[in-house]
């Protein structure tokens, strides 16, 4: 079935004998039992509920899964997922990653015993050389990475953690699987803060794992149902209402996102993505894979559907890009990304705050749009008076 079809064409509510067309919240914790055991069935919410089963089947078949299991939040994914380390095990990770999985990588995990060790996903060499043979069992990338954009080969990380022993994991929140499906490439879950796309509306803290691997899936299933990290049946509703639009979102996103970047890169002269000095309206460096001279660019073009809508670029200074955010009348200042309104943050001051100074290789001037579906003239044209209210603003710190 084509993906269209495929995002609003799904049995809504299998087995209710009335037929809705709109899948129902099963909104209660527990299902009466035709006898006193709990073999088969729904129980209880927290191990099961049909609205959050109908969600997970959508789920699974969008990222060409086995099995989708939905989650409170990204974060909440990630913690089912590292569940499967043990005290010993290692870990391979990226080097630019969302704050929050950096500080459970950090700051969590070793409290269990599990060490990792940070290598760019962008140097397969480099990243091969930071496995330890017989003790790393979980590699874990973000394609494109956010904030810095960065494009990873997954088929190529697929093959060197699988030679070391280890399972690949890829968040895919940047880009939802409308536009890359990780599973296709070797890789052996697919992470999502359903927060980002999924949900499109900012109305959802939500994380999904997606899996083909059985043994897997069930322990996943075993941890998430013994430690009560299910997403809940309003929201698992509201997701599923969300995931509907996802293609027509995304595309509109990813539409005006190309125009942003494109007249950001054009600002940043003489040579757009490369290290330039403060251009004509400060804008220093652009950071978007769908930019022809992106690093990653053909790497990625092999290995996703498109670009996506979040962009970075750096200003040259802080208080340049703190004196943009305030100044930019449409885009929100807020953390997340993917919603259908456009938002602005300073990663190092916000989403990835909690990384400590010296381990940050972000740099500190770099702002992060999210493009949402309102008109790209609009957001050029408040873009613009920003980048243009700069000098002043700088004058007046
Ligand atoms: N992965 C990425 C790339 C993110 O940006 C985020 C949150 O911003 C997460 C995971 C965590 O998801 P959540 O906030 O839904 O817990």
């Amino acid at each position: 079935m084509d993906p269209w079809t495929e995002l609003v064409r799904f049995d809504a509510c299998p087995g209710d004998p009335h037929r809705p067309t709109s899948t129902p919240i099963y909104q209660t914790a527990t299902f009466e039992r035709p006898d006193a055991s709990c073999e088969g069935g729904y129980d209880y919410t927290r191990s099961g509920n049909p609205t959050r089963t109908v969600l997970e089947g959508q789920l699974a078949r969008l990222e060409g899964a086995a099995h989708a299991l939905a989650y409170a939040s990204g974060m909440a994914a990630f913690s089912g997922l590292v569940r499967i380390l043990r005290a010993g095990d290692h870990v391979v990770a990226g080097t630019d990653l969302y704050g929050g999985t950096h500080r459970l990588l950090g700051q969590v995990l070793p409290r269990l015993g599990i060490e990792v060790t940070h290598a760019p996903a962008t140097d397969p060499v480099a990243f091969a050389a930071a496995f330890r043979p017989g003790q790393t069992r979980l590699a874990l990338i973000e394609t494109p990475s956010n904030p810095l954009q960065e494009i990873a080969d997954i088929r190529r990380l697929a093959d060197i953690a699988h030679a070391g022993g280890a399972r690949l994991a890829v968040d895919n929140s940047l880009l939802s699987p409308w536009l890359q499906k990780p599973l296709a490439h070797g890789a052996d879950v697919v992470i999502h803060s359903a927060t980002k796309f999924l949900c499109g509306h900012g109305d959802v803290t939500g994380g999904v794992l997606a899996t083909n691997d059985d043994a897997l899936a069930e322990e996943l299933a075993f941890f998430r149902n013994a430690e009560g990290s299910a997403l809940a049946p309003f929201e698992s509703w509201l997701l599923l209402r969300g995931v509907k639009t996802l293609g027509l979102r995304v595309e509109r996103q990813q539409e005006t996102a190309r125009r942003v970047a494109h007249w950001l890169a054009s600002t940043s002269a003489p040579s757009a993505g490369s290290r330039s000095g403060p251009g004509a309206r400060g804008v220093t460096r652009v950071h978007y894979a769908g930019l022809p001279h992106h690093p990653g660019h053909s790497i990625h073009a092999r290995q996703a559907a498109g670009p996506g809508s979040v962009i970075s670029f750096e200003t040259g200074s802080v208080d340049a890009s703190r004196a943009l955010i305030a100044a930019l009348e449409l885009f929100t200042c807020a953390v997340s990304f993917g919603s259908i309104t456009s938002t602005v943050s300073l990663p190092c001051a916000m989403s990835h705050a909690s990384i400590p100074e010296g381990q940050r290789a972000l740099p500190a001037d770099i702002v992060r749009l999210s493009i949402g579906i309102e008109d790209a003239s609009d957001l050029i044209a408040d873009l613009s008076g920003a980048l243009a209210a700069i000098p002043r603003v700088r004058m007046a710190l």
